[in-house]
């Protein structure tokens, strides 16, 4: 992956303080970076970066690519960006104390991101530390692994 690295940030409902504090607080970095989100996660972030923007006198507002509410296909439309290769982090800040009607989609994100070997946080304290990882700003090669035996697999 490249220096400049498409992030993808999600967070449960009530993950998404906590996700929009970890922007705010590292949004020197993030800024460097191509975001996307889902739905309402990225609504929020959208309007964060406004502020931030405002704050800082940069007056420059980051885009985010907005993909659907995670229960409305965006985490599905996630998991096909990440299988196309065209994710480089995920921040999936999901929720360990509440069902989710699209429990199935979740758990379908988080296996295609441990699949193609995605650098992924799941809550606050593993999201500083990747993104405090000399790699974020660097460029990193993600070692793939070798599905040839699958795909040429006898059939019974
Ligand atoms: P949301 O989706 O950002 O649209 O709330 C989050 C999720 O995947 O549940």
């Amino acid at each position: 992956m490249k220096e400049i690295k498409n992030i993808a940030v999600v967070a449960h409902d009530n993950c998404k303080k906590e996700l929009l504090d970890f922007i705010a607080c590292n949004y020197d970095v993030l800024r460097q970076h191509n975001l996307m989100a889902t739905g309402t996660t990225g609504g929020l972030v959208e309007e964060l970066l406004e502020d931030l923007a405002v704050k800082s006198g940069s007056g420059e507002v980051k885009k985010v690519h907005r993909l659907k509410s995670g229960p409305l296909g965006g985490d599905q439309q996630l998991g096909a960006s990440i299988a196309e290769g065209k994710v480089d982090v995920l921040f999936f800040f999901w929720d360990p104390m509440q069902p989710q009607p699209h429990d199935v989609d979740v758990k379908a994100l988080l296996r295609i991101a441990v699949l193609y070997n995605l650098p992924t946080a799941s809550n606050r304290s593993s999201a500083e530390f990747l993104i405090s990882s000399p790699f974020f700003s660097r460029e990193f090669v993600i070692h793939k692994m070798d599905f040839s035996g699958y795909v040429q697999r006898d059939l019974p």
